[in-house]
């Protein structure tokens, strides 16, 4: 029997044991009823419990979709993200390693594997340094001690720092290498592939010390070596300087061209270089300007000897294209032992003696003397006090007749600068127009001498003409037409009575634009003459550039009248020329009677000379005019 029932059935059970079964009936019923609640109480905990369990499982179903999707989404990222890192290794210029905390590759571009011709087989994740290392050597990649280049290189990582260095391939490429530190112990390492840039650099850092036409030296690099091989002075090595220019060498670049004038300098340097050893240094230091360092010498003798031999073989003939061209070189020498163990003074030294070379008729050589520095320093003075001295008025004209050789009568005066030093006298204006000119004071002075001649010669015969010297650094750097066109205005001159005497230099430079120049001048009425006809390097191109009114022979050639055959033939030829290109043939510097008849029968028509008249100041020259003003006023 059911315990419930038990206890029910003993409820409803009287004393007497009667059983009061309406009583056991509502004991049983409020029992089921109990029991009823129970069960619903009971089912809908349950039914609670589901749904619980149920919305959690929702939930959590939610949860993993959302995660599944990140994560899918992140996996697509990484590829994409490890897709660029690869196509950005690859395509780097630069080859790239890492390797991690055991000295293993973990990544490999293809650039490295292409840069060394290396095999991916071998090189490939995993792989340790050495065995990288090892295959390189193996494939001919590398030439260096393995275990000497991991030591200092794991030394230097280990340190913290970066390594970087250049590695000479045995194939003459030059690599930049670069072991740069990782925080895991690894380390990446790039190859930069720096030939080109290397070679550039070489490239650029030899022409800065370089000639780029002759590959010579250039003076910066001169000046270095010679410092250098001043500094091996005491240990015993004598040197000597040798500066060097080469003679004719402008006309010749005038004549046959700049290209020309350019090969003429490489065959001057070539044959420089065959002239001394190599421990010698051959530079190009201008334009036609040439210096040697010649080492170990014992005597000046030695230098002695190569200066003759540079001249010998910068003057034997060179073949231009078929032209045979003929140069000289003029050489100053300062020597070691003696003139200085300073670059400068040295290099000032053998300048100076260039000049000395120079001025001793060109195609020779000088050593250096103190007297040299003398005449520098008087140079030097007369560059000072030649500015101050238009200024102070320290400069006047003299004047010297130019006569027709038939007659004697006076054509016309030339007019020549004269400077009274306060101190020094008169100094000759071949002493000082070629300072001037240096120092660009020849234009006002020019400008000067021109008004000033100007106004003299408007008070002489209307028949007579002044003829004044333009230098070239006038007609190249200076407007000189409205120069002239206001001279002659101020001085109410008219244009015909001005002669502009110009030498054929300055058709050397600027060919056109000075011939233009004369051009204009002509067509103002003014004549224009050449100077020192025969004095130049081919004076005779220069008739064709421009049609001048005036050949004026030059004086070197009249000095040898009449006993010199050379000099007879071409005052003949000059003075035929002339009159065929309806030019007058004028004779300079006629000092007797029979170079007067001579040049008159060799078909000059002028003279200009001291048989005649010297320059004299214009109170002197004055008087000169007077039977010529007489004869005028009487034709009149
Ligand atoms: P230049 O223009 O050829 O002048 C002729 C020179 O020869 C003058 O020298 C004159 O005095 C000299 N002379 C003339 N006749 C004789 C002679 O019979 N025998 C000798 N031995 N010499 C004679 P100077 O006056 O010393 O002038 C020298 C040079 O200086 C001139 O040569 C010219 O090139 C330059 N010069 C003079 N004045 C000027 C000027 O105003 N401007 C420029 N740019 N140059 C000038
Ligand atoms: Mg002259």
């Amino acid at each position: 029997m059911h315990k419930l029932f038990a206890r029910q059935l003993a409820k409803a059970t009287s004393p007497s044991g009667e059983v009061d079964l309406d009583e056991l009936g509502k004991l049983a019923g409020a029992a089921y009823e109990q029991s009823d609640r129970d069960r619903r109480r009971t089912d809908r905990s349950i039914s609670l419990m589901i749904e619980e369990f149920d919305s959690l499982n929702r939930g959590l179903e939610r949860l993993l979709e959302v995660r599944t999707k990140a994560l899918r989404e992140r996996e697509a990222e990484l590829k994409a993200q490890n897709l660029r890192f690869e196509a950005a290794v690859n395509n780097m210029s630069q080859a790239l390693l890492m390797f991690d905390g055991k000295r293993r590759l973990v990544v490999c571009n293809e650039r490295y594997i292409r840069m060394h011709g290396l095999s991916r087989d071998v090189v490939k994740p995993g792989c340790t340094l050495r065995e990288l290392l090892e295959h390189r050597k193996a494939t001919g990649s590398l030439a260096i001690d393995i275990d000497r280049y991991m030591t200092g290189m794991f030394e230097t990582l280990s340190a913290g720092t970066t390594m970087a260095r250049l590695v000479e391939l045995p194939d003459g490429r030059t690599i930049a290498v670069l072991n740069h530190p990782m925080a895991d112990d690894g380390w990446v390492t790039t190859h930069d592939d720096s030939t080109e840039r290397q070679r550039a650099e070489q490239r650029i850092a030899h022409m800065a010390r370089h000639d780029a036409l002759t590959d010579l030296p250039n003076r910066g690099l001169f000046r270095e070596r010679l410092a250098e091989a001043l500094s091996g002075v005491n240990r015993g090595n004598n040197l000597a300087v040798l500066y060097l220019d080469l003679d004719r060498f402008k006309g010749a670049n005038d004549t046959l061209g700049h290209p020309m004038g350019d090969e003429l300098l490489k065959l001057v340097a070539s044959r420089l270089r065959h002239c001394v050893r190599t421990s010698d240094t051959v530079a190009r230091v201008g334009g036609d300007e040439f210096a040697i360092i010649q080492n170990d010498i014992e005597q000046p003798l030695d230098t002695a000897v190569l200066a003759r031999r540079i001249g010998e073989a910068v003057s034997a003939p060179y073949d231009l294209a078929g032209h045979a061209v003929v140069v000289d070189t003029s050489i100053g020498i300062a020597l070691s032992l003696g003139d200085g163990v300073e670059p400068d003074g040295l290099l000032k030294a053998a300048d100076m003696a260039l000049y000395g070379a120079e001025a001793d008729g060109r195609g020779t050589y000088r050593f250096f003397e103190p007297a040299m520095d003398m005449r520098m320093k008087f140079w030097r003075e007369l560059e000072v006090a030649l500015r101050q001295a238009l200024a102070n008025g320290e400069f006047d004209l003299h004047y010297q007749p130019l006569v027709n050789v038939d007659d004697r009568r006076i054509t016309g005066c030339k007019a020549l600068l004269r400077w009274n030093h306060p101190e020094r006298g008169m100094i000759s204006p071949a002493e000082f127009i070629p300072v001037a000119e240096e120092i660009g004071l020849i234009v006002p002075l020019g400008e000067w001498v021109l008004r000033k001649a100007c106004i003299d010669a408007a008070s002489w015969p209307d028949d007579t003409k002044i003829a004044v010297n333009l230098s070239p650094i006038q007609v190249t750097h200076q407007n000189i037409v409205p120069v002239v066109i206001s001279a002659l205005a101020a001085a109410s001159l008219p244009a015909r009575r001005l002669e502009i005497e110009i030498t054929e230099s300055v058709l050397m430079h600027n060919t056109e634009k000075n011939t233009a120049t004369l051009h204009r001048l002509r067509e103002l009425g003014v004549r224009i003459s050449m100077d020192d006809f025969g004095t130049g390097y081919s004076s005779l191109t220069y008739l064709r550039k421009f049609p001048f009114d005036k050949i004026k022979i030059d004086r070197s050639f009249i000095s040898g009248l009449p006993a010199d055959n050379e000099s007879i033939a071409i005052v003949r030829a000059v003075a035929g020329l002339a009159r065929s290109l309806s030019m007058t043939a004028t004779a300079e510097g006629v000092e007797t009677t029979e170079q007067l008849e001579n040049v008159r029968e060799l078909g000059c028509v002028e003279m200009q000379g001291y048989l005649f008249s010297p320059p004299r100041p214009l109170s002197m020259i004055m008087p000169l005019f007077e039977p010529q003003r007489r004869k005028l006023a009487k034709s009149a």
